[in-house]
């Protein structure tokens, strides 16, 4: 099984993800979470990518599309939920010249609700879980649920920064969604609550998947 899993920042994708994960049994592969790993491991790769993660600005396709193929490569290419990618058309097409994709996932939410989860975003810093300072809270203020790890704030989620991810998502990744339109099919799930309870939304996008054969 070959996913994508696809929506504007703060639109839920790696919430989403590792429950997704856990309930169809595909690898959840975020390029966000690389590259932050990357930058805080201070490798190669990490200076590379740092300015642009600093701006919220992409990542150039040639660099993205290379860790993109060699870590399919690692996982052996055929059972994966990818995060975070394609998010250019140059990369989706760079994507769709290697493999089939077998769907896509597609996190339709407003830019009300963009703007409210991610400035109340909080990350651990550990095991990556997200957790939402207003909306799903952890039990205890500033530690993971899941491995008792730090939380803390991602520099691009301050107000300065999340207007410019706003508006490259709406330029350079939403024709993505009309790229993969009629060449494979699409599961949309529609939010229109910050607070919506995740595990109906993880439902709603199971149980449409269920619906088109796309998982038993
Ligand atoms: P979000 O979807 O919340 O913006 P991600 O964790 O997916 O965050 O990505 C964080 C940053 O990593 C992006 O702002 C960008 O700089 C870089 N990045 C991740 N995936 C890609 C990609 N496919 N192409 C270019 N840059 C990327
Ligand atoms: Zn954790």
């Amino acid at each position: 099984m070959k996913f994508l899993i696809f929506g504007p920042p703060g639109s839920g994708k790696g919430t989403y993800s590792t429950r997704i994960e856990d309930k169809i049994d595909v690898e959840h592969i975020a390029t966000g979470d690389i590259f932050r790993e990357a930058v805080k491991e201070k490798t190669e790769l990490g200076k590379r990518v740092k300015e642009y993660l600093d701006r919220g600005d992409l990542v150039p396709d040639e660099l993205v599309n290379k860790v993109v193929r060699e870590k399919l490569k690692k996982v052996g290419m055929d059972n994966f939920l990818l995060d975070g990618y394609p998010r250019t058309v140059e990369q989706a097409k760079f994507l769709n010249d290697i493999m089939d994709i077998d769907g896509l996932i597609l996190l339709d939410v407003t830019d009300e609700i963009i703007i409210k989860r991610l400035s109340s975003r909080r990350i651990c810093k550990d095991c990556g879980e997200v957790f939402n300072k207003l909306f799903h809270p952890p039990e205890e203020e500033g530690v993971c649920d899941k491995c008792g790890g730090d939380l803390y704030q991602r520099d691009d989620d301050k107000p300065d920064v999340i207007k410019d991810r706003i508006n490259t998502y709406e330029e350079r990744s939403e024709p993505v969604i009309d790229y993969f339109e009629g060449k494979i099919p699409i599961v949309v799930n529609r939010c229109r609550k910050a607070n919506a309870p995740i595990d109906a939304m993880v439902k709603n996008i199971i149980d449409q998947m269920k619906e088109r054969d796309l998982v038993s």
